[in-house]
């Protein structure tokens, strides 16, 4: 805390989102280490950990020690530790029993999680795993047969050559090319590769907004495509592709097979082979390339640019995109943990606003207020506003009271138009002079609402980022 402390000084520049990173990695990456330990804490020992988070979201954001500590949080973008807690236990869990099935210690957390969670923290570690799987309603995933490799896989011996040749792109950051270049570069690779009594195939998968995936391949004339499970991810679904062509080319008998993917991580997945998650799909992959490779053939994998007008790759785009829609799944898959932790990680953020709304409906002002001035939304600030204009603005947002407020005493005058107000963030919003661009024109607009809460709803409608930024900057506001 104390190097974040020093780290905020303003003659550092560090920003907010450099304070985050440093406290994500630095500090909470304590408690996602030791969350499976710390399942059991009494109350207060688990409100002394959230009290070292909201000292520093409070650092983070330059919020003074009275602000609602539910503020905060929404305005760092970060759940409670207790809620962080419960989404690395989740985590933990499920990597234990999907792949580590066979230790003993993943057959006790299937037994527990069979079982009626208990209701209050005990001094079992797997029985509060257990009921914290629960809570967060991951049971039935974890609960699954394990991710099994593909029948008849057998692990290669460390000494036998590579499988695949891989040609990855000529650059370490392809995407920062010009697209003309890139596909000048991918077109002359393929007919490099391409020699007679070669089996040519372009391989993509795509996965659509509402969560259903397709992966095809393009070979000549030949078109196959394939449904995937709902909420398979991207990276799924080009693996899947690789291996429909695969297939495809064993059951063909081809002795030279060039696979053209744009799928970077795909290749280096393959290339760096390791059984840590996506059993199943990698050990089906190696399984139908080492039969090939038993018969002689070559495999190459070759990464192209995607998305730049190479014929046999927007092909394959489009027939993954249309093979989203087919009626039917006709390529089950078990979505991977990717999807497991959007799904938590939407959980937790949805709770974590239910939290907030309590606050909203048991009447606090300050909750109400940052409900009405953001609607739940982040900050997205250009990225080169130095850190103290942001501070500034996050008073807006927190609408938390002056320390004048706080102790009672008779407020400051403004500083800008020297006016006396009881209220001196209601006086700078709403009537200083000095602040007259942030209201709508005309003024009397603002009397309809009667109601001084529905001020920064009024505010936020009327003035844009940069012209907040810009009166912040020439008119701070009341602390
Ligand atoms: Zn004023």
């Amino acid at each position: 805390m104390a190097a974040l402390r020093y780290l905020s000084r303003r003659s550092l520049g560090a920003s907010f989102f450099v304070l985050r990173t440093f406290y994500i990695h630095a500090i909470r990456s304590l408690v996602d280490y030791s969350a499976i330990c710390l399942t059991g804490l009494t109350p207060p020992v688990s409100q002394s950990l959230e009290v070292i988070q909201n000292d520093a979201l409070r650092v983070m954001l330059g919020a003074p020690r009275w602000t609602r500590v539910v503020n905060l949080r929404m305005e760092g973008g970060l759940p409670s530790l207790a809620r962080r807690i419960a989404l690395r236990v989740v985590l933990i869990t499920l990597q234990l029993v999907q792949c580590r099935p066979h230790l003993p210690v993943s057959a006790l957390l299937k037994q527990l999680m069979c079982r009626q969670p208990a209701q209050a923290p005990q001094r079992d570690w797997a029985r509060n795993t257990a009921a914290i799987v629960h809570g967060l309603g991951a049971a039935e995933n974890l609960s699954q047969d394990p991710d099994s490799p593909f029948p008849g896989y057998a692990e290669s011996p460390p000494w036998d050559p590579p499988l695949f040749h891989i040609f990855g792109p000529s650059e370490a950051k392809p995407r920062s090319s010009f697209p003309a270049l890139l596909c000048q570069e991918g077109l002359s690779r393929v007919a490099t590769l391409a020699l007679p009594d070669s089996a040519v195939y372009f391989t993509d998968g795509s996965v659509s907004s509402d969560g259903s995936a397709g992966a095809a391949f393009v070979s000549d004339q030949l078109v196959e495509s394939w449904r995937l499970s709902q909420g398979v991810s991207a990276f799924q679904a080009e693996l899947a592709a690789i291996l429909g062509a695969l297939r495809h080319a064993h059951h063909h008998h081809r002795h030279r097979v060039i696979i053209h993917t744009d799928s970077l991580s795909s290749l280096q997945r393959l290339r760096f082979f390791s059984l840590r998650d996506n059993i199943f799909l990698l050990t089906a992959i190696y399984t139908f390339a080492s039969l090939l490779v038993r018969r002689g053939a070559d495999i190459i994998l070759h990464w192209l640019p995607g998305h730049v007008g190479i014929r046999g790759n927007e092909l394959a785009d489009g027939a993954a995109r249309a093979a989203c829609s087919l009626p039917d799944i006709t390529f089950p898959l078990r979505p991977g943990p990717s999807h497991l932790i959007c799904t938590l990680n939407a959980t937790i953020g949805r709770q974590s606003i239910e939290d907030h709304r309590l606050w909203v409906t048991e009447g606090s002002r300050s909750a109400t207020w940052y409900a009405i001035a953001t609607s739940y939304s982040l900050l997205s600030p250009p990225p080169s506003t130095p850190n103290y204009l942001l501070v500034r603005l996050r008073r807006l947002r927190l609408g938390f009271p002056g320390y004048r407020q706080i102790i009672g005493a008779e407020p400051d005058p403004c500083t800008h138009c020297l006016a006396s107000s009881m209220e001196p963030l209601i006086h700078y919003l709403l009537h200083c002079p000095a602040t007259t661009m942030l209201r709508p024109q005309p003024a009397t607009a603002l009397a309809r609402s009667g109601d001084d809460l529905w001020m920064p709803l009024e505010v936020k409608e009327c003035a844009p980022l940069n012209i907040l930024l810009q009166t912040v900057r020439d008119y701070p506001p009341p602390q």
